[in-house]
C-alpha cells in the first residue's frame, strides 16, 4: 500500500479557492503533467526549467488562446506529491480556471478527488499521515494557534518522537520472539522483570505523547469557557464585554451544543468559544433550578469555567456551593461590578483553587483585558504552548496510542501471569500495529478515505 506506490493518472484541480481573485492556481501531478502544459503552450518541451516560472499562453484543444499563465514544473520527486507536478498561475476567474482545467481534462487528466494531491505525497512517502492531517489543520486553521499547531505537526515532530518508542517496543518483540524459537524453557523472573520493565517504559513514552492533547484539542476545536454564577451576578454583560471587545471568528467550529448563547472569539490568538448559559430562557419565568441544570451540562463540557461574582452582593453560601458544583473543573473567578464597590473577600479556599482571581467591572471594561489573558492562560497551561508542545493533536490519533497501550497493558498481563510467550508477543504486535496505523505505515484504503475526504479539492 505504501510508500513509493505511483499512480499512473495525471490529476488537475483548482488549488485557490473558487470566486473572483485577481490570480487563481491550478495543479496538477501525475505523469502527464508536463506533456499537457507543454502542449497547451505551444512550446518545446525543454524550454520548461525545473522550478521555474514560464510565461506563456495557454491554449485549449483547438488552439485558441485562454490566457496568458505562469507555468512551474516540479520534475519528481521535488515536488508536493513527489510526482511530476505543473502549477499553473493564470488570472483568477472563474470562467478561465474553469477553461483551463477542461483543456487540461481533454488532454487527458482527470479531476482531482478531494485530498488526493496529499494522499499521494503520503503514498509517495512525502509524508506520513499525522503530517498529511497536518496541512489539513493548516489551511482550516482561523487563529493563531492553531496554525502554529498545524506547522509543528507538518514538521513531523511526532514520527521523530514515536521513533525510539517504537524500536523500544520492536526490540522487546524481538527478544520474545527469539526466545519463542530457540528456547524450551519459561522466561525466569529475572528476565521477566526486565521485559515489564521495558514495556513500562514504552508505555511512559506513548503516555507522554498524548499528554498535552487537552491543550492540542482546545487549540483545534476551540476552548470552550462557559460563564457561571448567581442570577445577576453580570454574566451577560461580561458575555457582551467581551465579545465586543475581541475579535469574533466568522466560521463556527463545529461540535459544541447549541442551547445557549455563544459566540466564538479569537483571544490573542487562540479560538474561544464563549457560552453563557445565563441566555436560555431570558425574559421567561425559568426556574433557576432549571438554569443550573442546563448550565451544569455546559459546564461538563467547559475547559475553563468563567466564575462570575456580584461585588455588590458580596461571595455568598450561594456562590460557594455553586463553586461546589464546578469543583472538578478549572475556573477563574471573576468579582465584577467592582465600579460600584471594592471587591469583597473571597474565600481562601476558593482562592486556592482557582486559576485566578480578577476583580473586573463589565460596565466600564475595567480588567477585562487581563480576564482574557487569564482565559488564554489556564488553556494553554503555565508552561506555554511553545514551550512545550501538544504532539497528539486529534482523536485518530489518540485513539491509536489508546489501542497500542491497551495493547502494552494486555501484554505485561500476560507476561506478569506466567503466559505463554505467543500471547505476549500477539499483544505487543498489535500494540506496534497500532503504531504504525497511527503515522499509516501501516493502513487501510478504508481509513485513508476517511481522512482525506475531509480535504478540499485541490489540497
Ligand atoms: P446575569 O444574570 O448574571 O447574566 O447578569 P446581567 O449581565 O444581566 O447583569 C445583571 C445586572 O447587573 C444588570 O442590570 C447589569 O446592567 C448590571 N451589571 C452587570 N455588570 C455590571 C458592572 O460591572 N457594573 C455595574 N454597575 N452593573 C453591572
Amino acid at each position: 500500500m505504501r510508500p513509493g506506490r505511483t499512480s499512473d493518472e495525471t490529476i488537475v484541480a483548482r488549488a485557490t479557492a473558487g470566486g473572483q481573485a485577481a490570480i487563481a492556481l491550478i495543479r496538477l501531478s501525475g505523469p502527464l503533467s508536463k506533456p499537457i502544459v507543454v502542449r497547451a503552450l505551444g512550446i518545446s518541451a525543454d524550454l520548461l526549467e525545473p522550478r521555474r516560472p514560464h510565461l506563456g499562453t495557454f491554449h485549449d484543444v483547438r488552439d485558441e488562446a485562454l490566457d496568458q499563465v505562469l507555468v512551474t514544473w516540479f520534475p519528481e520527486p521535488h515536488s508536493y506529491t513527489g510526482e511530476e507536478v505543473v502549477e499553473i498561475s493564470c488570472h483568477g476567474s472563474p470562467f478561465i480556471c474553469r477553461s483551463i482545467v477542461a483543456a487540461c481534462l481533454a488532454r487527458g487528466a482527470r479531476t482531482a478527488e478531494p485530498g488526493e494531491f496529499t494522499r499521494r505525497a503520503f503514498l509517495r512517502g512525502k509524508l506520513d499521515l499525522v503530517q498529511a492531517e497536518a496541512v489539513r489543520d493548516l489551511v482550516a486553521s482561523q487563529t493563531e494557534y492553531q496554525a502554529s499547531l498545524a506547522r509543528q505537526q507538518l514538521r513531523g515532530r511526532l514520527g521523530r518522537e514515536l521513533r525510539p518508542i517504537r524500536e523500544n517496543l520492536i526490540d522487546i518483540l524481538a527478544q520474545l520472539e527469539t526466545r519463542l524459537e530457540f528456547v524450551e524453557e519459561d522466561v525466569d523472573p529475572e528476565s521477566r522483570e526486565k521485559l515489564v520493565g521495558g514495556i513500562e517504559q514504552v508505555d511512559e513514552g506513548l503516555q507522554r505523547l498524548s499528554r498535552r492533547y487537552a491543550t492540542a484539542r482546545a487549540i483545534r476545536e476551540g476552548a470552550m469557557v462557559v460563564l457561571a454564577g448567581r442570577p445577576n451576578a453580570g454574566k451577560s454583560s461580561v458575555f457582551n464585554a467581551l465579545v465586543n471587545d475581541e475579535r469574533a471568528i466568522v466560521t463556527e467550529i463545529p461540535g459544541t451544543t447549541r442551547d445557549a448563547l455563544r459566540e466564538w472569539l479569537d483571544v490573542g490568538g487562540l479560538a474561544v468559544c464563549l457560552v453563557d448559559t445565563a441566555g436560555i430562557g431570558r425574559g421567561g419565568d425559568l426556574l433557576v433550578e432549571e438554569g443550573m441544570k442546563r448550565s451544569k451540562r455546559h459546564i461538563e463540557e467547559a475547559d475553563l469555567v468563567l466564575f462570575v461574582v456580584d461585588s455588590v452582593a458580596g461571595f455568598g453560601t450561594e456562590d460557594e456551593l455553586l463553586l461546589e458544583t464546578i469543583s472538578t473543573k478549572p475556573f477563574v473567578v471573576a468579582m465584577n461590578k467592582t465600579d460600584l464597590v471594592s471587591a469583597p473577600a473571597v474565600p481562601a479556599g476558593v482562592r486556592e483553587r482557582a486559576r485566578d482571581v480578577l476583580e473586573i467591572s463589565a460596565k466600564t471594561g475595567v480588567n477585562l483585558e487581563k480576564l482574557a489573558d487569564v482565559v488564554q492562560r489556564s488553556v494553554l497551561g503555565a508552561e506555554g504552548f511553545e514551550k512545550e508542545p501538544a504532539l497528539i493533536t486529534n482523536l485518530r490519533q489518540l485513539g491509536c496510542i489508546e489501542e497500542a497501550r491497551g495493547s502494552l497493558a494486555a501484554g505485561r498481563a500476560a507476561l506478569q501471569e506466567g503466559l505463554s510467550e505467543e500471547f505476549i508477543c500477539y499483544d505487543l504486535r498489535r500494540a506496534l500495529e497500532a503504531l504504525g496505523e497511527l503515522t499509516g505505515e501501516t493502513t487501510t484504503e478504508d481509513i485513508l478515505g476517511r481522512i482525506f475526504s475531509t480535504f478540499c479539492i485541490g489540497k
